[in-house]
């Protein structure tokens, strides 16, 4: 072999995907990532108490170190572990949704590394609802950082396959717990200081199942992303694809493309006069949830096709509707860049 060959080969980390919750635990144990099936999309895990291993996360991804980790625990008792006060409407809100896609944003206690939330006082914390990996938590001793197991930017992945081909040698081990059920990052809610809860980001429990619990309406937290990187969620740089996309009607987007290459990404039904192998209908039924766990692979496999545009209805704003125009909005403002 030649000596640049042998040289690359031993810097270069062989990625293996498997269904081994022992083998993900050892390399957790050993400080080194993992990725992990969330019913959201795959995370990319390290010890959240380690901050050598939350350093090789921030590196893998290529995150901004502005840029706070949510932490996952298997349980609730876990999750008070690692926060100073848990508000009465946080626990009423954690019987109902909990385990699942409710991200809470909590005071943190001391054991949680400042890196973990990038300076804030505040870690945003989860118990995901994945059989793998909620076994796999439950046997650590210490709770899970993990952001979204996608180059920072990308789209979020919500299959094994996806997080390889964004992390191909860069970390040990995925854990395959097949395809994510949600397919939406996490709500993530916050509390004001009369513990009324703030909406910081859209995502798999829609604002009006909270609203239904709490039997209140919700607002939406006030943060300038500039003034406050840490929240950066709500940047606009997220989720996006390399092909420019537009949200709209589809009948008049099409119209404004003419003589363009078009893949399309619509709710219900096809679009007449587009090749079909270049139609994504998330859900033919109308099922929101159905069309919201399809979106990120659709948003890929249209990104692959290479065309010129790629086309996404608006969907309703109800529910987790909102969600998706949320992450197809951002996606859009990524164009103009
Ligand atoms: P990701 O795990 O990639 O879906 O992104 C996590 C997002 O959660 C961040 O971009 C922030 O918007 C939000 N987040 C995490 N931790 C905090 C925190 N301590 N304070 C405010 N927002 C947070
Ligand atoms: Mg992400």
């Amino acid at each position: 072999m030649h000596k640049a060959a042998i040289f690359a080969a031993e810097i270069f980390m062989q990625t293996i995907i498997g269904e081994d919750i022992e083998k993900a635990r050892h390399y957790l144990m050993n400080g080194e990532l993992v990725g992990i099936p969330t019913e959201t999309v795959y995370g990319l895990a390290g010890n959240a108490l380690d901050e050598n291993a939350v350093v090789k996360i921030f590196e893998a991804k290529n995150r901004p170190s502005f840029n706070p980790l949510i932490i996952h625990v298997g349980s609730w008792q876990m999750l008070e572990k690692y926060v100073e006060h848990v508000p009465a409407k946080a626990k009423l809100l954690a019987d109902k949704f909990t385990p699942g896609p409710l991200t809470f944003l909590l005071p943190k206690k001391n054991t949680v590394p400042d890196m973990v939330t990038a300076g804030s006082d505040k870690v945003a914390i989860r118990i995901p609802n994945h059989p793998l990996t909620l076994s796999l938590l439950k046997s650590l001793d210490f709770p899970l950082a993990a952001p979204s197991a996608n180059p920072f930017g990308y789209i979020s992945p919500t299959t094994a396959q996806h997080v390889l081909e964004g992390l191909e040698g860069k970390i040990p081990y995925i854990l395959d717990g097949g395809a994510a059920n949600v397919g939406l990052e996490s709500t993530i809610i916050g509390f004001d200081e009369r513990e009324n809860v703030l909406l910081y980001r859209t995502g798999g429990i829609s604002a009006e199942q909270i609203e239904e619990v709490l039997k209140e309406k919700i607002a939406a937290a006030q943060i300038s992303p500039q003034k406050n990187p840490e929240t950066s969620g709500r940047l606009k740089s997220h989720y996006a694809p390399h092909t420019p996309l537009y949200i709209g009607n589809i009948d008049e987007l099409k119209k404004q493309f003419d003589g363009k290459q078009i893949a399309i990404i619509s709710f219900t039904r096809q679009i007449d006069g587009i090749d079909e192998n270049r139609q994504f209908v998330l859900s033919p039924s109308g099922n929101l949830a159905e069309a919201a766990k399809n979106l990120f692979t659709a948003l890929r496999l249209t990104d692959k096709l290479k065309v010129d545009v790629i086309l996404a209805e608006k969907f309703p704003d109800e529910g987790i509707g909102r969600a998706i125009n949320d992450r197809l909005g951002k996606a859009q403002a990524e164009n103009k860049k």
